[in-house]
């Protein structure tokens, strides 16, 4: 028996076709304001001591928060759905076995997806009891640390660093946990390999199969640099080409080089998909020491054009973005009508 869309995606659908829906920003940025130590990483102290041990260190270990600062993580949430956000990403970029290897938490990776979309769940509610707007949880699947299509050794081309296969396995597990937890949606999101991506889906739609629902999945790839091609070498429209039988609910591009670079990929993509489409872009180019100088109001100004031209239905921020950046990226397309799907 094939899965019956859930009752999110007919809900979003629907929305998507009213206005331009906001998704939310960056963690890391709001996490980093934190200032958060060792001690905090894992719970000593004022958080919630961690009851899966490691013996690696974990400062950095940003998803970890969900289950040692669940406060500290929900009002990051709380915030962004206050700032305008329909779309909420669970903090969980991370959270599967492979990632959580450099950390030695894969024992986390199950709690981490369950209680990482329950935490999104806790603030959205809150804000929609001042509100009454209907918010969604996204489920945040990251493309890894490892990629399938290409070896990362030089001297020996036909290595994989990671299977198919094993990449599937990892993808389940998390995707299960964040179904477990109630999310509405799934994201996979800041797509460089699209093999890793076609694993990431394949136990989506094995989920899906298994639950008789099926979510909306939301595919976002990223470009990462001038040519116009994802770490794989793929053109915005042969990464649509080769996720378009998942019948995603958006397509697009989040990530890299900012706006300015990304816009004439996502018009790309526009013109070519034929489902709802969503940009969320980094707050410009990383600086020297990596961190972002585009003001909310800069990124607001172009993510206004994407809406303008007509390229998007969905959009908000990745790297360097804050519930400020989110505030003025929905005042910017607030009243200008979505992208049509044909
Ligand atoms: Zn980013």
């Amino acid at each position: 028996m094939p899965a019956i869309p859930s009752p999110s995606r007919k809900a979003l659908e629907k929305l998507a076709r009213e206005r331009i829906l906001i998704l939310d920003g960056a963690m890391g940025t709001q996490i980093q304001g934190l200032g958060l130590g060792e001690d905090d990483f894992v719970g000593h102290g004022s958080g919630h001591a961690c009851r899966h041990h490691s013996d690696h260190p974990q400062k950095g270990n940003n998803d970890l928060l969900i289950l040692t600062q669940p406060e500290a993580i929900e009002e990051i949430h709380f915030k962004y759905a206050m700032a305008g956000a329909d779309i909420v990403e669970t903090n969980t970029f991370s959270a599967t076995t492979i990632a959580q290897a450099d950390y030695g938490m894969e024992s986390a990776v199950h709690d981490l997806n369950v209680e990482g979309a329950r935490i999104v769940r806790r603030a959205l509610d809150r804000a929609t009891a001042i509100d009454g707007k209907p918010r969604f949880v996204a489920g945040a699947v990251g493309p890894t640390n490892r990629t399938a299509s290409i070896s990362p050794d030089v001297n020996n081309p036909g290595f994989r660093a990671v299977t198919f296969e094993d990449l599937r396995k990892a993808y389940s597990q998390q995707v299960n946990g964040l179904i477990e937890g109630g999310a509405d949606v799934i994201l996979i999101e800041t797509i460089f390999d699209t093999l890793n991506a076609k694993a990431a889906i394949f136990a989506c739609m094995e989920a899906f199969e298994r639950t008789g629902i099926a979510l909306p999945m939301m595919i976002s790839g990223t470009i990462t640099d001038a040519s116009g091609r994802t770490l794989t070498g793929q053109t915005p429209t042969a990464f649509w080409h080769s996720v378009k039988h998942s019948r995603p609910f958006t397509i697009g591009l989040n990530c890299a080089l900012g706006a300015e670079a990304m816009r004439p990929h996502m018009a790309e993509i526009a013109s070519v998909a034929d489902t709802f489409t969503c940009a969320y872009p980094n707050a410009g180019l990383p600086n020297a020491f990596g961190q972002y100088d585009e003001g909310p109001e800069d990124t607001a100004k172009q993510v206004g054009e994407f809406a303008r031209e007509g390229i998007v239905n969905v959009v908000g921020g990745c790297c360097g973005t804050t519930p400020d950046h989110i505030r003025a990226i929905a005042a910017a397309v607030a009243g200008v009508p979505p992208r049509v799907v044909h």
